[in-house]
């Protein structure tokens, strides 16, 4: 498809015939364009084709036999009449991104990514490996023949989402030192093997592929939801779904954006902070909460992320371990639905937008429920 890469700070446009993290000319972050598409193409008009692929007219892989797909996409929303009558709404509604094939949202941005490498015959890569992101970008590479060498925490050792990685065929490099440590061992066995280090936390195929979520939403709620609350790492998902509903605002398929709310942990706000105009600093280096998988201390689009929620009417909300364990908890009892601490910390921050009067009684919500509990330790279990 014809799309054109272009710096996000300076403007320089780029080709699209490498793989680009950074501007050549002022080391600014990547930005994709595309030709304009027909407003049809977003309210799923392909019955031949389920899933992701439909919108591969707005996804940045030029051609189609690279596609590296396992039907992901086409998650359900179903509502939650129990848990609104618990925080006091009448219209919540859950949309299950763990139906997607590794049991995360992150095959959305992992199709993507690997459909590129496809396109650019990449036969090897390195990254940081451990939580979702690696574990499904172990199985799409699996899928897609590209050897993986992934870097992973010692200390994670043991954990199911590493033995699935390892069960893909991921050649895994362990390092100590946390999320630094895995990124640097990264890095220089790139640098010493001449191979393509992806950095998925930079990247902007990856963010592309979430645009996916929003495109499903206006297809499956009418009316929109009056506000959508995402949990908050790097912001992938975030800014993912802002640019797939600013583009179907553009070209007039829905006349109005959701408020796109964030969610983050007391441990680790920096979204947080930067949303109040505050400093943060972060504490440590390793994730102490159970919500591990938004312990981002340093979000490479922070900036775009602030601006995203000013844009929208969003708020950004830190939320208790104690808090996430008892939504965590809540969901399960109440709608039968079991996810990871990461994605419960959205119910903690409606439940503070309900008590801050940003979320009205009528009001329709929803929750991306981003990751599947049974894929780690299930906190309290052994009850
Ligand atoms: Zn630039």
């Amino acid at each position: 498809m014809s799309f054109q890469l272009f710096c996000e700070e300076c403007g320089t446009e780029h080709d699209n015939d490498s793989y680009r993290l950074f501007c050549d000319k002022c080391h600014g972050l990547i930005e994709i364009r595309y030709e304009s598409v027909p407003s049809e193409m977003f309210l799923g008009k392909s019955p031949k084709r389920r899933g992701m692929k439909r919108f591969i007219a707005r996804l940045p892989i030029k051609n189609q036999e690279n596609l590296v797909s396992m039907g992901e996409g086409d998650t359900p929303i179903i509502p939650l009449p129990r848990m609104g009558e618990k925080l006091g709404l009448r219209n919540v509604h859950a949309k299950l991104e763990y139906f997607n094939p590794t049991g995360s949202f992150k095959d959305r941005g992992n199709m993507v990514q690997v459909s590129v490498l496809q396109d650019l015959g990449v036969r090897v890569v390195t990254d940081a490996t451990g939580g979702n992101a690696g574990h499904s970008f172990s199985a799409y590479c699996a899928r897609a023949g590209i050897k993986f060498h992934g870097f992973a925490d010692e200390s994670t050792r043991g954990h199911r989402k590493l033995h699935a990685i390892g069960l893909h065929g991921t050649e895994l490099h362990w390092v100590t030192g946390g999320k630094k440590g895995r990124a640097e061992g990264a890095r220089k066995f790139a640098n010493d093997n001449k191979i393509l280090h992806m950095d998925y936390g930079k990247n902007i195929y990856f963010i592309e592929g979430l645009k996916t979520l929003a495109y499903e939403i206006a297809e499956q709620m009418d009316p929109l939801p009056d506000h959508i609350i995402v949990p908050i790492g790097n912001g992938s998902i975030y800014q993912g779904m802002y640019k797939g509903f600013s583009e179907m605002f553009e070209a007039r398929v829905i006349d109005t954006i959701p408020r796109l709310h964030g969610a983050q942990t007391e441990e680790t706000q920096p979204f947080v902070a930067a949303f109040e105009n505050n400093k943060w600093s972060p504490k440590s280096d390793h994730t102490l909460s159970l919500a591990n998988g938004i312990g981002v201390n340093h979000p490479p689009r922070l900036k775009s992320l602030v601006e995203i929620a000013r844009d929208t009417g969003g708020r950004v909300i830190a939320v208790s371990e104690t808090k996430i364990l008892s939504w965590q908890k809540e969901l399960a009892s109440l709608e039968g639905l079991i996810v990871e601490p990461t994605s419960a910390v959205v119910m903690g921050a409606a439940e503070k937008l309900i008590d801050q009067g940003f979320i009205k009684a009528a009001d329709v919500v929803l929750f991306p429920l981003t990751g599947f509990g049974i894929k780690e330790a299930i906190p309290g279990a052994n009850i």
